[in-house]
């Protein structure tokens, strides 16, 4: 039995995924002019993209994490956002890059951003590697898009179905059975 055997499809592959996000860390480096970046990931699914995305930036780079509540126990967005962890440190003069693995709603993300705001950044800008092409509910400029993808749950490369399948190294779309009857998913 193997992880893979869940995924209906391959969305983005792994050489897919590195490809662009050589090209996103080298825009965000020349972007900030060399300056140093505090990149900010939001727990758990942007991890493994953060850290493929710091190293795709030549300049000095600085992590910090927040945790909000996401999905809770359903697929679709509750539209409500909780701090469960804020950043460790201040980010006033600071050039902060907002790293999220996907934008739904845009809610996280408004949120997000009007909370940070409030904290005098030097800049506050958004890197989300996978952008769902639907209405929004609210709008957001997203500075830095890895994919825009369709409207479909997708796991892997963070992004998990009820705690799992953040270690697949591809994008992918589960098999309806895998989640069909299932109450506990996403987060
Ligand atoms: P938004 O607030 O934009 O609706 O939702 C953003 C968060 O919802 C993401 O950070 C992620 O945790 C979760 N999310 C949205 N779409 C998906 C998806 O297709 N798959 C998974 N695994 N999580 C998703």
């Amino acid at each position: 039995m193997s992880i893979h055997d869940d995924i209906e499809r391959v969305l983005i592959d792994a050489a897919t995924l590195q490809a662009r996000i050589a090209e996103l860390g080298a825009q965000i480096a020349r972007d900030t002019g060399g300056e140093p970046v505090l990149l900010v990931g939001i727990l758990k699914g942007a991890v493994l993209f953060l850290a493929d995305l710091a190293r795709a930036i030549d300049a000095p780079v600085e992590l910090d994490f927040m945790a909000v509540s996401s999905y809770g126990n359903t697929m679709q967005s509750q539209g409500r956002v909780r701090i469960l962890k804020d950043l460790d440190d201040a980010i006033s003069g600071k050039h902060v890059v907002l790293v999220e693995d996907i934008i739904d709603t845009g809610l996280t993300m408004s949120y997000l951003l009007d909370l940070l705001r409030q904290r005098g950044p030097a800049s506050l800008r958004v890197c989300a590697l996978l952008d769902k092409q639907k209405p929004r509910a609210r709008h957001i400029t997203v500075d830095y898009i890895g994919f825009p993808i369709e409207n479909a749950f997708v796991v892997g490369y963070g992004l998990d179905f009820a705690q799992r399948y953040r270690n697949l190294p591809y994008i992918g779309v589960l098999k309806p059975e895998v989640y069909q009857g299932r109450k506990n998913a996403g987060g």
